[in-house]
């Protein structure tokens, strides 16, 4: 048996932002069956502590970057977690990251500095049974260096996964001190980014292995385009570096027993759906694909490329219903097009419930990524039968097996992908996709493919048991 205390900022279904969150939630069950026990080390932000079954104190602090601190085992949706408690860190109003303005919290280095340094505390003290430390992003960047600083190295292994390389955990270097970290780290090959604090690359430099969410974006993070200033120091640990492809609760996401829709086992099963999706956004019934969009909005998600290609697809008879929200300029700009235009429909905001309805009831999931890790939702709308549109790249690349003349004569197709990343080659691949929608023998087979793809953890779940089996130091 193979313990691993996951260190991450957020996991499902207790405090979630994006797909890291999935991910961490998901892991320890998806682990269970190659020998892993995975216990879950996340912040005591409100929502986490009022969701959980209390257990045992495992270790105090007086003075945890300020005040003070400890860590309670506790359970919640089947999870053995590890609570940091630590109320001037995590128990206010507002948003995990941001604040009621929006912005970053100013002691975010602190916040996620103290999760990475109790981790690497709970391991090298053994106050928790821990052969390998897997840390998630770059708040949990740091705890490699800490487990080396107090002597862990040797005795516990330590793995990074980097969900988005966009987030990086910068500091100002006069925080050295504050954060607990050496000075002998601070040098280029080491914590320094620019003459600042790089919590991801300090992960990066010393962590035994370093993963990420697919293959494609493994390949992806070496190049300047993709590696954000960071693709030197990866290049440098290219041996030590895989992808790993996530997969999705098959259990939560399953149109067979989803109790927030009217279920289904069979493509056909999705028309009923499709009328409820269409009267709850308020979309005329006609003929022709209606496609949805389910994200952040942010830039990353090209959903710029997609308000550019849009009239076309609206032209051919297209519909869209989009959820999403983040950027106050793109929530705008989709606010007002739906408003102009009786075929686009937009509920901007965060909805569970609803992202589930939509992905039963739409023909199309539209994923125009600039660059996307892995990527969840194409991988809901994959088991659902509601084909994917995609960029080509990153995970998109891994998971969608484009509607080529190869694939479709192969009869293997179960979406589109289009490259480059802009607004005409977007517009192409909606017009493809659009004609194929007119071929129902063509549609029904792709559907047939999607919902037949492996989209769980069964692939995925035997690498990670490898991965850390290799970074056990040998006793
Ligand atoms: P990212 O982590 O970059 O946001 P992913 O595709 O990996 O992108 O994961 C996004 C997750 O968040 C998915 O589970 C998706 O369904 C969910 N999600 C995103 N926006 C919303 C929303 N507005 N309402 C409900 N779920 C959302």
């Amino acid at each position: 048996m193979i313990r691993v205390l996951s260190v991450a900022s957020e996991c499902a279904p207790l405090i979630k932002t994006g797909g890291l969150a999935d991910v961490v939630g998901a892991l320890p069950h998806a682990l269970t069956f190659e020998g892993v026990k995975m216990t879950t080390l996340l912040p005591g932000y409100p929502a986490v502590l009022s969701a959980v079954a209390w257990g045992d104190v495992v270790a105090e602090e007086d003075d945890l970057f300020g005040g003070p601190a400890q860590v309670q085992r506790a359970r919640a949706a089947g999870l053995d977690l590890l609570i940091l408690r630590a109320p001037h860190l995590y128990e206010r109003d507002g948003a995990i990251y941001l604040n009621a303005v929006g912005k970053d919290w100013s002691d975010n280095p602190e916040r996620f500095a103290a999760l990475s340094w109790m981790a690497a505390r709970l391991a090298a003290e053994g106050l928790v049974e821990v052969d390998v430390l897997h840390c998630h992003d770059w708040q949990a960047g740091l705890a490699p260096l800490y487990l080396r600083e107090m002597g862990g190295t040797g005795r516990i292994g330590t793995v990074l996964t980097i969900h988005n390389i966009a987030f990086q955990g910068l500091a100002p270097a006069s925080r050295l001190d504050a954060l607990h970290l050496p000075q002998w780290a601070f040098s280029q090959s080491g914590a320094e980014y620019w003459g600042q604090i790089s919590a991801l690359k300090t992960g990066l430099v010393f962590a035994d292995k370093i993963t990420t969410v697919s293959p494609t974006y493994a390949h992806e993070l070496t190049m300047p385009e993709f590696g954000m200033g960071l693709e030197g120091v990866i290049r440098e640990r290219a041996g030590d570096l895989s992808g790993i492809l996530n997969g999705i609760d098959t259990d939560a996401w399953d149109p067979a027993r989803d109790p927030a829709i009217n279920s289904y086992d069979a493509p056909a099963g999705k028309a009923a759906n499709k009328t409820a999706l269409r009267a709850e956004f308020g979309l005329p019934d006609k003929d022709g694909p209606l496609a949805i969009v389910i994200s952040r909005l942010s830039d990353q998600k090209g959903l710029d490329l997609l308000i550019e290609a849009l009239p076309g697809f609206l032209a051919l008879g297209g519909q869209l219903a989009l959820l999403g929200s983040g950027d106050p300029a793109l929530e705008t700009t989709f606010t007002a097009l739906a408003g102009r235009e009786p075929n686009v429909a937009v509920h901007i905001g965060y909805d569970e419930a609803l992202s589930h309805r939509m992905m039963a009831g739409a023909d199309v999931i539209l994923v125009p990524s600039r660059f996307e890790p892995c990527g969840l939702t194409q991988l809901y709308g994959l088991r659902y039968g509601t084909l994917p549109l995609v960029a080509l790249t990153g995970g998109l690349a891994d998971t969608v097996i484009s509607a080529n003349d190869a694939a479709l004569k192969a009869g293997v197709a179960t979406g589109w992908q289009f490259s480059p990343i802009t607004a005409p080659a977007l517009a192409g691949a909606l017009g493809r996709m659009v004609t194929l929608y007119a071929d129902p023998a063509i549609w029904k087979k792709m559907q047939a493919n999607a919902m037949a793809h492996p989209v769980g953890w069964a692939g995925s779940a035997p690498q990670y048991g490898a991965l850390y089996r290799s970074v056990i130091p040998a006793t």
